[in-house]
């Protein structure tokens, strides 16, 4: 193994698993062994809540400005350390270096936006009748817990950690149990960055840590990003247990292409937003409905496709299962009459045989009802549907039950307003092929993508990870206080 065993992170330390229950770190670039990661057990989940709530009055009642110092501090130490965790990001996960790096700097502006948060959550105060005064703060949930997916072992973690710590909480995160080595080393970094011991825990695992974290009496909120089938049952688990829930699900992302697109330009967007990080992002564009005649811009874009390169400038995806998923997907397209215009099946770079690589797969012809137009594949496969209208490709876009993102290429911008206010998604895009709204506004996705209220990230993400207390307030009967005595 290159790395050693995986510890859990407890206390501002590394606390080894009770657990003998272990899983392989496996490289998707090559196949090499990294480590080994512990199924933690439910004393393992009881240790870090214990910590966390040891922690949680010291924390939460220091002033917001005072807890934000961290948070600077943990900026300057993302920057000084980009190269090194960049590479380990590449490693665990198979993106390229220059992904590794966008996902450092995505964290990088999602640290400073939670730098900017004492500007953010100032209270309101009024005085509501005569002599009687009424305020609201934003007070901590109290421990919380944050519950994140392999395909951007940094960035999604980044998602919650600054913000729900600048807010006062105390956390456990559980990481993918496919990529737990980076979030290991953003422990040290947050340590570093002077975050008192308990506020921050990892406790690693897998379905039995998510039930016992939905279970545990302690977690008084829980924040999931993940796949859409497991995020209900987060959310319905969680709530059950009547706990604040967030979970973003997974995604089919829809790109209305029409023929007025500017060529050049959508058909590297397109293939960008489709092979970016091999695809396994839920804001990669999975489906193209071409409005009309644009052939020419499905030619562009094919050769666009033809120079991402499986090894070279375009990743591997995280394991052998999904490499055989994503070819299952081509193969049953191709079988019920779609057209393979570029094909990554059976990709294998040299020298990294035991990598897993999905070249990049342009499918035409495409039909609504196509596994391949329902279903998210993650992978670096875009399926065209043709449709005669604007009307016809909403129908499609509408039609499908996730509703992360969806963007027009266009250069009307009469017809750019009218599918982005008909489009079902809570992202859209106009001649954006990866439409995230970037700090400080909010991500989040719309129906099957995201169940439970507010956005995950940006200014909508205080709602979740503040109470707001109303305090009403009289002093002196001399002024004259004519409503409540
Ligand atoms: P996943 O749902 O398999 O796993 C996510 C987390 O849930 C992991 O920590 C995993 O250990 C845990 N888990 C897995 N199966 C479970 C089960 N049956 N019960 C309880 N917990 C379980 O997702 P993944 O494969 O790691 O990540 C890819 C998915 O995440 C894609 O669907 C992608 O679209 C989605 N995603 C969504 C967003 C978003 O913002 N909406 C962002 C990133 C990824």
């Amino acid at each position: 193994m290159k790395y050693p065993l995986v510890s859990n992170f407890i206390n501002g330390q590394a606390s080894p698993s009770s657990s003998s229950r272990m899983l392989d770190v496996i490289s998707p670039i090559d196949g090499t062994p990294l480590s080994k990661v512990p199924m933690s057990s439910k004393a393992d989940l009881d240790q870090a809540v214990a910590a966390a709530q040891k922690a949680l009055p010291g924390w939460s009642r220091a002033p917001i400005k005072e807890r934000v110092q961290v948070f600077f501090r943990y900026k300057v130490l993302l920057e000084k350390n980009l190269k090194e965790l960049s590479e380990l990001i590449q490693e665990e996960n198979g993106k390229t270096y220059g992904e590794a790096v966008a996902e450092i700097e995505k964290s990088i502006e999602l640290t400073e936006f939670a730098a900017s948060l004492p500007q953010l959550v100032t209270g309101e105060v009024l005085e509501v009748s005569s002599g009687v005064e009424c305020r609201t703060e934003h007070v901590p949930v109290g421990v919380v817990a944050s519950i994140v997916p392999f395909n951007f072992p940094a960035m999604v973690p980044n998602w919650t950690i600054p913000n729900a710590l600048a807010l006062g909480n105390c956390m456990i995160i559980k990481p993918s149990e496919k990529v737990p080595l980076t979030l290991g080393r953003l422990a040290l970094l947050l340590k570093e960055a002077g975050l008192p011991d308990g506020v921050f825990n990892i406790v690693n695992g897998d379905k039995e840590m998510v039930d016992a974290i939905c279970n545990h009496p302690g977690i008084e909120a829980v924040s999931f990003v993940g796949s859409t089938k497991v995020a209900k049952l987060v959310y319905q688990h969680a709530t059950h247990n009547l706990k604040r829930c967030l979970a973003l699900g997974g995604a089919k992302n829809h790109l209305i292409v029409l023929p007025d697109a500017i060529p050049v330009m959508t058909a590297q967007n397109v293939t960008a937003s489709m092979s970016g990080c091999a695809g396994q992002r839920c804001m990669a564009a999975s489906a193209m409905v071409a409005v009309g005649s644009v052939d020419h811009i499905i030619e562009k874009i094919c050769e666009e496709a033809r120079k991402v390169r499986p090894g070279q400038n375009l990743g591997a995806v995280i394991s052998r299962e999904a490499k055989e998923r994503i070819e299952r997907y081509i193969t049953e397209a191709e079988q019920q009459g779609a057209k393979i215009l570029v094909d990554g099946r059976g990709a294998s770079v040299a020298g990294k045989e035991k990598g897993t690589y999905v070249g990049p797969t342009v499918i035409d012809f495409v039909k609504p009802d196509m596994a391949v137009a329902r279903e998210e594949i993650f992978g670096p496969v875009i399926s065209i549907i043709r449709a005669r209208t604007v009307d016809e490709a909403l129908a499609i876009e509408n039609a499908n039950p996730y509703g992360n993102a969806a963007s027009v290429y266009t250069q009307s911008g009469g017809i750019a307003r009218y599918v982005t206010e008909r489009a079902s998604a809570g992202m859209v895009g106009v001649n954006v092929g990866v439409p995230v709204p970037r700090e400080p506004f909010s991500f989040g996705g719309w129906n099957e993508s995201r169940f439970g209220a507010g956005d995950i990230t940006g200014k909508s993400s205080i709602g979740f990870w503040t109470k707001l207390k109303k305090t009403t307030t009289k002093w002196n009967p001399e002024s004259g206080i004519n409503w409540m005595s």
